[in-house]
């Protein structure tokens, strides 16, 4: 049932690049690259290996540069190109390419599916897109990861289809929720969300993912429902945690709710469900990582920008 005031929990994303301002910006391959070498160095080149911010560009090859400091010696220069240790690196496919797939995973709010991607860029086979489409999700996986502070709503739920919808030889002809792969998240009010995949949603489970996401000294509450892995927050986390029960058609007590959280996984739940037609296991925190990404940068006018400065 969806509760009356979801409607005012719906994120709201910032207007982002349009394909006439993408392809102004990224008329060639050129044009990439430069931008690439100025989201990753945006003062001045540096050696990705030694730290050296002396480097010399190779004449013979743009954007290719030598840095004779942690060269063999000073013949054999150390040589890198603008995307080295990026996920661009060793792929023979145009930064072009990659960063229309990038383009248009960004600016779908509830995702895009390889399929389409391969029709709307033509990247030579709809496996190359999906081979893309994962190295680019895997690339928004954010390895700065901040606590959350102020009011913090921590809540779980269950991805993977109902099996009835699923194809005969798919099927895993397993009733109720057996099949469904439980997620956790928590998020704070106004900020960023965190999720992860778990393998059940027991006690030591969420306390120790409530212990990793939530910052101890700067959160004021922590708001959950009356499942009892939250039992004794509380008591054994010294946190402010107060609860509101689902069970009992409780929703909102003042600041006590989860609706934050429950408005993330339906956005979750409609792109995954909708456009990936659902998800295994193996490849669920990819999604959780593209979801996270786009759902903590919606405010952000530049996101296409900082997912290439972080690939
Ligand atoms: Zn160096």
């Amino acid at each position: 049932m969806r509760k009356s005031n979801q409607a005012n929990h719906e994120p709201k994303f910032t207007r982002q690049l349009t394909i006439a301002d993408f392809d102004r910006l990224f008329p060639n391959e050129d044009a990439c690259k430069a931008y690439l070498r100025d989201q990753r160095w945006p003062k001045v080149v540096i050696c990705p290996r030694c730290g050296n911010d002396k480097v010399y560009a190779s004449k013979a090859r743009p954007f290719h540069w030598q840095c004779t400091k942690c060269g063999k010696n000073p013949r054999a220069p150390y040589r890198f190109s603008v995307t080295v240790n990026t996920i661009f690196e060793n792929t023979n496919y145009r930064l072009l390419i990659w960063f229309k797939v990038l383009y248009l995973m960004l600016t779908s709010k509830k995702g895009i599916s390889a399929l389409q991607i391969h029709r709307m860029v033509g990247t030579g086979s709809y496996r190359t897109a999906w081979f893309m489409c994962h190295r680019l999700r895997a690339g928004l996986a954010d390895p700065e990861f901040r606590q959350l502070m102020g009011v913090v709503e921590i809540d779980e739920t269950h991805m993977g289809g109902k099996d009835a919808n699923r194809h005969w030889d798919k099927k895993r002809h397993i009733r109720g929720t057996g099949d469904k792969i439980p997620v956790i998240g928590a998020i704070s009010r106004k900020g960023n969300v965190v999720c992860q995949m778990i393998e059940h949603a027991d006690m030591p489970t969420l306390h120790r993912f409530v212990n990793r996401v939530v910052d101890k000294d700067k959160v004021e509450l922590v708001a959950t429902d009356e499942h009892a892995g939250y039992q004794y927050l509380a008591r054994w986390q010294k946190l402010p945690h107060d609860t509101v029960n689902h069970r009992e058609g409780e929703y909102v007590r003042g600041l006590v709710h989860t609706n934050t959280m429950e408005s993330f996984w339906s956005l979750l739940k409609r792109g995954v469900v909708g456009t990936y037609h659902n998800v295994s296991k193996k490849y669920l925190p990819l999604y959780l990582a593209e979801f996270t990404f786009r759902f903590n940068n919606r405010h952000e006018h530049d996101i296409f920008g900082k997912a290439i400065a972080g690939c």
